[in-house]
C-alpha cells in the first residue's frame, strides 16, 4: 500500500485531534470533485464542488468520522434522454483503524495477512482518505434509473419525440395490426409491408 498524499484533497490529517478517546473536532470544507464520482448516467462532474461537514472523533481502535456531503450530481434522464441535475446530499460513518492498532489486534486474534485489509480502513501516519468512503456514499444515493420526473412518458418510438413536450402525440399512419395481419395473408409481396400503409 502507497502512502497518502497529504495535499489530495480528500485527505485529511488528524494529527490535532490527538489519540486520547473522546476528544473530538468539527470541520467543514469544500473540496473538488474527483473524477467518475457517482454513475455513468449521473454523476458529479470532475471538479464541481463537494461540501463536507464532518465530525472527527478518536475512539480505542483509531479515528471515527461522522459525515455529510453535498454536491450536485448532473446526467440525462434514462427515458427521454433530457439533461438533469441532482442535488445529493449524504452521509456516512466510517471508522479509520490507527495502523499500530491494528497490527495489536491482529496478532491477539491470529489473524492471517490480508483477510482483514480490504474492508477496514486505516490511518496512515495519522492521515486518513475520505475519497472511498465518499464514493460508495455517492453511488449508493444515487437512483439506479435517474428520470426527468417520476412519471417521464419516455421518448415516442416512432419518431422520438419527447412525449413530456407533447403529450397528444400521434401518428395517423399508425396501422392496426389487424389490418396488416390480413394484407400478408392477401399473397402480396411480404416486402410491401414493411413500408407501411399507402393505398392498397
Ligand atoms: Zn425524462
Ligand atoms: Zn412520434
Amino acid at each position: 500500500m502507497t502512502g497518502l498524499d497529504p495535499r489530495a484533497p480528500f485527505v485529511l490529517d488528524t494529527r490535532e485531534l490527538g489519540r486520547r478517546p473522546g476528544s473530538q473536532r468539527h470541520v467543514t470544507l469544500t473540496v473538488p470533485a474527483p473524477a467518475d464520482l457517482g454513475i455513468e448516467v449521473l454523476h458529479v462532474p470532475e471538479g464541481a464542488p463537494v461540501d463536507l461537514d464532518l465530525r472527527l472523533e478518536a475512539v480505542m481502535e483509531g479515528v471515527l468520522v461522522t459525515g455529510t456531503a453535498e454536491a450536485v450530481a448532473e446526467g440525462e434522464c434514462a427515458r427521454c434522454l433530457e439533461p438533469i441535475r441532482d442535488e445529493l446530499e449524504v452521509t456516512f460513518q466510517e471508522l479509520y483503524v490507527y495502523d499500530d492498532s491494528r497490527e495489536v489486534l491482529r496478532s491477539k486474534q491470529g489473524i492471517d495477512e490480508g483477510i482483514d485489509d480490504q474492508d477496514t480502513s486505516l490511518l496512515q501516519d495519522d492521515l486518513l482518505d475520505l475519497e472511498p468512503v465518499l464514493r460508495d456514499a455517492v453511488v449508493l444515493a444515487l437512483p439506479f434509473q435517474p428520470l426527468c420526473r417520476d412519471d417521464c412518458p419516455g421518448l415516442c418510438p416512432e419518431c422520438g419525440a419527447r412525449l413530456a413536450d407533447d403529450p397528444d402525440h400521434a401518428h395517423e399512419a399508425a396501422i392496426d395490426p389487424r389490418w396488416a395481419a390480413l394484407t400478408e395473408l392477401g399473397g402480396s409481396d411480404p416486402a410491401d409491408n414493411d413500408k407501411a400503409n399507402p393505398a392498397r
